[in-house]
């Protein structure tokens, strides 16, 4: 077996593992393979293990490798530029990291002018880190609200990532607050409003993560190994 479908076999049977444990069925996760920095043809390789989603953080790169890439979901999980949007507009299925009002309005503009609806999560700044993006946990609830008026918009659920911690036990956590928040939000019910997502649990913490409710999980280095930026 490549490595690839040897680390993709790894994980799978962890999710297995962790879900048996929790009484949770295996399917209920979803799992995205995060391809940033990652040619198209080791993308092509995890899709052929029956990899159906990939998540990239920047826009150029989804254009780059757009055409190259076998048929896939495609998940736009990096901090999104407001003038980059119309760039994927018609290739991402969900798009995970809606921080902000102007962003949304992009969306909504362009979503409009392709006649379609664009699913998103709502990226939440869970440990309130002044280096991550994403929206403070005691904002999140208003600005969904806001998000109502949006005819193009569907939301669909909360993503986060974490703050970094060697021992995934000291993340919990971030986790468990995550939970608290989709839930409360998830019980009010709001019109046109789905909390069907939680998307969080990278590398190093998916464990954790699925544990404490995730139902979507980004995983790069454990498929891929370690990134080289060039
Ligand atoms: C890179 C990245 C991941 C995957 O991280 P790994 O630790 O390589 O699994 C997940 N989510 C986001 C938003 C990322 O940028």
């Amino acid at each position: 077996m490549s490595q690839i479908a040897d680390n993709i076999s790894n994980i799978r049977q962890e999710i297995t593992k962790t879900c048996m444990k929790l009484g949770k069925k295996t399917e209920e996760v979803h799992l995205i393979a995060v391809t940033k920095t990652i040619e198209p043809e080791r993308i092509n390789e995890a899709i052929a293990c029956g990899i159906t989603d990939i998540g990239e953080n920047k826009v150029q790169e989804v254009i780059n490798k757009y055409d190259l890439v076998s048929p896939v979901n495609w998940h736009m999980i990096g901090h999104l530029q407001t003038n980059k949007v119309k760039y994927i507009i018609d290739k991402v299925k969900l798009i995970h990291s809606l921080d902000r009002i102007s962003l949304a309005e992009e969306i909504q503009k362009r979503a409009e002018r392709i006649n379609r609806s664009i699913d998103v999560l709502i990226q939440v700044n869970i440990g309130q880190e002044e280096t991550k993006s994403g929206i403070e946990p005691e904002s999140v609830h208003n600005f969904i609200e806001a998000l109502q008026t949006f005819s193009h918009i569907r939301v669909k659920g909360l993503m986060t990532v974490a703050p970094y911690e060697e021992d995934p036990e000291k993340v919990r956590i971030y986790f468990k607050a995550m939970r608290e928040i989709f839930e409360k939000i998830r019980a009010k019910k709001l019109s046109g409003i789905e909390m069907k997502y939680l998307s969080m649990g990278m590398t190093n913490d998916y464990k954790v993560a699925i544990e404490e409710g995730a139902n979507m999980i980004r995983i790069g280095t454990a498929i891929f190994g370690s990134r080289i930026y060039r």
